[in-house]
């Protein structure tokens, strides 16, 4: 803690206020200063390196130290920093980024619509459910079928899609017309015995259940994270996502894949929703579209839904939505330039080369007596701690072990961040193996730190 008033940390303290945050904590705490990135690293206030195995919000895919994104930017913002893209007009870099995205999406699309974070993309593909069944002559079917422990987002709209009850509590969320059903998180919800395929047939029939229940006529569409981030790196089980999308189809209701984290190489496949064999209406992606340089999102929209938008801008005489920076050149810009270095560093393989070191190396963790559960894909993956690893019983909430845990390894260099009984790993997509070790022992040490604190 610094004594200066007028120092940075004191100064935050002060007059900042900090997103999911414990802020009267942060007021004795203060603030974790970082000055500047390194590859996979930051480096702290104190000259310290922290390898950053978060990629921030899962969103810094290419570490922080890429200056082919640098200098996409600053051509950019020396070319044309900023134009709008309302009332018909347009700028190279968001028409080129809009094809390429098309051209690239995990099921046939036929536009893109940009906004600038997660949470707007969401917001928007849920307008856009209703504005469809508007258009087609449906306008009750209006409801959302979300999951619970799911993250879509932190605006009214998208927080209310999200399935964590801090986000709604106090908040008056979620909106009336959202419906949550169960957590596809096996090691949780499943029951003795219970097969992954016996429980995601569960689920489907559940979800068939609640659709009957509220009334087909009523549910507009359905959101999924592939793989649920921020809820923990919840895996989908075995055959999930054919059952819930046959029981969506027969009731002719919209599917979002909501791509924000899984987006752009996570998973080991360009988009989660091809690693799960999900054929989206409405992809959302983020944070890796532009490795997180630029706040940028785009709702991708199929034909047929595009085809209602076009009718509905008939019959009012215009499409009455969007952004002051949607769709901003600067973010267009990085975002082209991203792709490209996707493109030619083979991420996608990359990931598929790395990812394996990490997986297995947490998988080797099993047997502490700590961990309940190791899951993930790709470059994402989480431990669930638990007090018991027979009766796998969780830690009391209050307890906060696994915000112990991240403690325990930041103590050691590496920024994980830990959430009820779940560490979560998202490092950035660059990473080699010599870091990922990094990480692993980390994290196996401090396991054992963590292990004699709760004793
Ligand atoms: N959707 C998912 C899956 C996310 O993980 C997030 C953010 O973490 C969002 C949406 C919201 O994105 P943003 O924070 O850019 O609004």
């Amino acid at each position: 803690m610094s004594a200066d008033l007028n120092s940075p940390f004191a100064r935050d303290i002060a007059h900042h206020i900090h997103p999911q945050t414990n802020l009267r904590r942060h007021e004795a705490e203060g603030p974790l200063l970082i000055e500047r990135g390194d590859g996979v690293y930051v480096v702290d206030a104190d000259g310290k390196r922290l390898l950053e195995g978060m990629a921030g919000l899962w969103c810094a895919s290419l570490g922080f130290s890429e200056t082919r994104l640098v200098d996409a930017a600053t051509r950019q913002m020396r070319r044309l920093p900023y134009m709008q893209t309302f009332a018909h007009r347009s700028f190279d870099p968001v028409v080129e980024l809009s094809a390429e995205l098309v051209g690239m999406a995990p099921a046939p699309m036929s536009k893109a619509l940009f906004a600038c974070s997660g949470s707007e993309a969401n917001d928007t593909a849920m307008k856009l459910v209703w504005y469809y069944h508007h258009a087609i002559g449906r306008p009750e079917k209006r409801k959302i079928i979300s999951r619970r422990r799911s993250y879509h987002g932190t605006t009214i709209a998208s927080a209310s899609l999200t399935g964590l009850a801090n986000m709604h509590q106090d908040f008056n969320l979620p909106l009336a017309g959202v419906v949550h059903v169960t957590c596809p998180h096996h090691y949780r919800e499943g029951l003795a015995g219970e097969t992954e395929e016996d429980f995601a047939a569960r689920l489907a029939a559940e979800l068939e259940e609640v659709i009957e229940r509220e009334g087909p006529e009523t549910i507009g569409a359905f959101i999924a994270e592939p793989v649920m981030g921020t809820g923990g790196v919840v895996v989908p089980p075995r055959t999930y996502f054919e059952r819930v999308q046959a029981v969506l189809r027969r009731h002719d209701i919209l599917i979002i894949a909501d791509e924000v984290i899984c987006g752009f190489g996570r998973t080991g496949n360009m988009w989660g929703s091809q690693t799960y064999g999900i054929k989206p209406d409405i992809v959302t992606c983020a944070k890796g579209l532009s490795a997180a340089y630029f706040p940028i999102s785009a709702t991708l929209v199929s034909q047929a839904i595009y085809d209602a938008m076009l009718a509905e801008s008939d019959k009012l005489g215009n499409f009455s939505h969007g952004f002051t920076y949607g769709g901003h050149p600067v973010g267009a810009a990085v975002a082209r330039e991203t792709l490209a270095i996707y493109r030619e560093r083979d991420i996608v393989g990359h990931v598929r080369r790395v990812a394996p070191r990490l997986q297995d190396g947490l998988r080797r963790l099993s047997d502490h007596r700590l961990v309940g559960e190791v899951r993930g894909v790709g470059l994402m993956a989480a431990i669930e701690l638990t007090m018991d690893k027979a009766a796998r019983k969780p830690f009391p909430a209050e307890r906060k072990v696994a915000g112990h845990l991240a403690g325990a390894i930041h103590r050691r260099g590496v920024l994980l961040r830990g959430l009820g009984d779940a560490l979560m790993l998202s490092p950035p997509l660059i990473i080699e193996d010599a870091e990922i070790d990094v990480i692993l022992s980390a994290v196996a040490e401090s396991l054992d730190e963590t292990q004699a604190w709760v004793a």
